[in-house]
């Protein structure tokens, strides 16, 4: 088995937040008066994560909350800024890097960093809202 050659480890920013329910609404209405694709609520992701590359907190966050169908459609992004709920919704192009080795950025065009597979989640989730911890073993 193939040992990965190590490279200097980058980490995407993993802050997560849950996408409000009027939020939801909004995301599914803009999908539906696109292009002819019906989406419903399970087309959603409810709990996102930001998958940029760690910037500062002056930088906005986005997480991916629904993928539109067809070949040059886009995803529709989710912004937000620490302690605060998103309540923005973009349309973005995906970021075509790495299209035709298959390997596609799963970022969107122009984003800010690297691209998907140059970044690891970090080693430490940070948790937006709390989490239920785990007893030690
Ligand atoms: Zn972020
Ligand atoms: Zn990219």
């Amino acid at each position: 088995m193939d040992v990965p050659v190590k490279r200097a480890q980058r980490f995407i920013c993993g802050r997560r937040t849950l996408v409000p329910a009027a939020l939801g609404h909004t995301v599914l209405e803009l999908a539906n008066a696109g292009n002819g694709y019906v989406y419903t609520r399970d087309d959603v992701s409810i709990s996102l994560v930001c998958t940029i590359e760690a910037h500062p907190a002056s930088r906005i966050h986005h997480g991916a909350v629904l993928n539109l169908r067809g070949r040059e459609a886009g995803t529709l992004w989710a912004q937000w800024r620490d302690r605060s709920d998103p309540t923005t919704v973009v349309e973005k192009a995906d970021c075509s890097a790495g299209r035709e080795a298959d390997n596609s950025c799963s970022e969107f065009k122009g984003h800010p960093g690297g691209h998907s597979w140059e970044l690891d989640d970090p080693p430490r989730i940070a948790a937006e809202f709390p989490l239920p911890r785990r007893p030690a073993p």
